[in-house]
């Protein structure tokens, strides 16, 4: 078969029949229901294999398990070393993972690329961790004792992803997890088994070279919710990544709370940018075209809420229009586009059903329905909205995974400021304003409340050096760069005495 997936599939070296469980190098057919796997592009048929069951999680969590015991013992820099080699593969099958991805979930060319980039990025900063586990020495209050931090592997690590960055959500866990010493158990999204399989073949072949790398740290279980909320409730895996909407975190998270484990959250986004009358118009346009429509409006950071000064507020729209008038939608893979497809006609109920409710609650709604013309037929193709509408319409509270963009006027920052942070999710925000004091106020502890706070950039398109999440229903989690390695340990403090005596903290004595 000549079939631009198969031939991605067989450069990357994915064995035939696909299987939907790999303990390490090893493939397991799953146990569960058949999925067939359908292209958002045309909805062309790429792919049928048997679930994972949540009856294989124990199987799985116990060799994860094992390999723990290994991997803790392997030299965090050479555990560093299989994440660099492992990188190095990424970069000769850049090209054929991107594919993959732009077929999986409908991300145009350049945003595939992209997201295989970001894997490269993580596995290179996690390189450089590998030699920077660091932990404190503290000054002792009693003689002849050292007071210092050791940070050890914690253990296997579950990790549930989402549809919509199908690999490198995985990856920021997995170089970070590994150097750290621990195995990751990971459920991809239903929707994506190719990207994932094709991520842990490249894995595999990695191994294959490394005598000292027990294999299982690295497993996969493509399955349904229950496979994930198995993985959530086993004690086996002391930490759970959970990456997807605040329906799926609040279920998680209650289960690893209720085995007191520790739960690393990224869920939904409904990312506000205030553009102030000082902005540069040019720049701002680009960026929230870009936040807004980019990955047709599927990422946690896609640009939801326009807050715009009402001085500026219709010289705004009408460029904003103007551009949407003319994106170019269609074949993710076609040359010059910008716009792909929505993952499937679900989200394009969803998108239709938001901008009812919209109009309903007193919005003017521009664009919007499903693309027929020019398109691939089978996929699911729709116009960017822009709705202009008031503060209070209950709409803004949600996140909808789709292309709409509200626009909401204010009068002065202080206002503005309020309408950013009056919704429940807290991811990523913008302000673009030439005002270093506007800016400043922005980025204070009174300005946005969100996780990720930006300046004359849009909300979209985080770089894997910060850490990256966000506050109140987006939960709270931190994955990738910064300090974000600390929540794959554990801490011991360690009081170590070659005094001689036996001094009490506090000065208590107890002769
Ligand atoms: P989803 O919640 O439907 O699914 C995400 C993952 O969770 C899938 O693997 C799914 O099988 C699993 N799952 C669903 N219910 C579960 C349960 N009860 N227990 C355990 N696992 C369960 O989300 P989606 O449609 O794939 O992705 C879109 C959502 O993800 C949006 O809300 C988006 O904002 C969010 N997202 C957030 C981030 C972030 O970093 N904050 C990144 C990407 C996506």
């Amino acid at each position: 078969m000549n079939h631009p997936v198969q031939i991605s599939l067989d450069r990357i070296g994915v064995r035939q029949p696909l299987s939907a469980v790999a303990v390490g190098d090893q493939w397991l057919p799953g146990h569960g229901r058949e999925l067939s796997s359908c292209s958002p592009i045309d909805g062309s048929d790429m792919a049928t294999l048997a679930l994972a069951s949540a009856a294989q999680v124990d199987k799985v969590t116990v060799a994860a398990t094992a390999a723990f015991e290994a991997w803790r013992l392997v030299p965090a820099p050479a555990r560093g070393e299989f994440v660099r080699q492992y990188g190095t593969l990424l970069r000769a099958h850049q090209a054929d993972l991107a594919m993959l991805i732009s077929w999986e979930v409908g991300k145009i060319t350049q945003e595939a690329v992209g997201e295989v980039q970001e894997m490269i990025d993580i596995c290179d900063f996690a390189v450089g961790l590998s030699r920077q586990l660091y932990g404190r020495t503290m000054a002792s209050e009693r003689p002849g004792h050292r007071l210092a931090e050791q940070w050890h592997p914690l253990g296997p690590v579950g990790v549930i992803s989402a549809f919509n960055f199908p690999v490198a959500v995985w990856a920021w866990n997995a170089a970070i997890a590994w150097v750290c010493g621990d195995p990751i158990v990971w459920k991809p999204s239903e929707k994506t088994p190719l990207t994932a399989i094709a991520c842990q073949t490249l894995v595999q072949r990695t191994m294959a070279n490394r005598a000292d790398v027990p294999p299982a740290i690295s497993n996969l279980m493509i399955g349904a919710a229950e496979v994930g909320e198995h993985l959530a409730a086993a004690p086996a895996l002391p930490l759970v990544s959970a990456t997807g909407s605040v329906a799926m975190g609040r279920a998680v998270a209650k289960t690893v709370a209720t085995r007191l484990g520790r739960s690393l959250l990224e869920l939904g986004g409904n990312n506000g940018m205030i553009v102030a009358p000082s902005a540069d118009l040019e720049l701002a346009v680009r960026a929230i075209v870009f936040s807004a429509v980019g990955t047709c409006g599927q990422r946690c950071t896609s640009l939801r809420r326009l807050i715009v000064h009402e001085s500026i507020a219709d010289a705004l729209r009408d460029r904003i229009l103007k551009i949407y008038a003319r994106l170019p939608i269609g074949n993710p893979l076609g040359e010059g586009t910008l716009v792909g497809p929505l993952v499937d006609t679900k989200a394009a109920q969803t998108m239709a059903d938001a901008l009812a409710v919209a109009k309903k609650q007193g919005g003017r709604v521009y664009g919007g329905g499903r693309l027929m013309e020019g398109v691939p037929a089978g996929g699911v193709y729709v116009r960017c909205a822009l709705v202009e509408i008031d503060r209070d319409a209950p709409i803004l509270q949600q996140e909808t995974f789709a292309p709409i963009l509200y626009m909401i006027r204010y009068q002065c920052l202080e206002e503005a400021i309020e309408i950013h942070n009056s919704v429940p999710q807290g991811l990523a925000s913008a302000l673009f304003t030439s005002e270093l004091r506007e800016a400043e106020w922005f980025c204070s502890a009174a300005g946005s409340d969100c996780g990720i706070v930006n300046v004359n950039i849009g909300t979209s398109g985080a770089e894997i050096g910060g850490a990256f999440g966000g506050e109140k229903e987006t939960g709270g989690g931190r994955e990738s760069g910064s300090d974000a390695w600390k929540q794959y340990m554990r801490r011991a403090t360690n009081t170590i005495n070659y005094s001689g005596q036996l001094p009490l903290a506090q000065g208590i004595q107890f002769e």
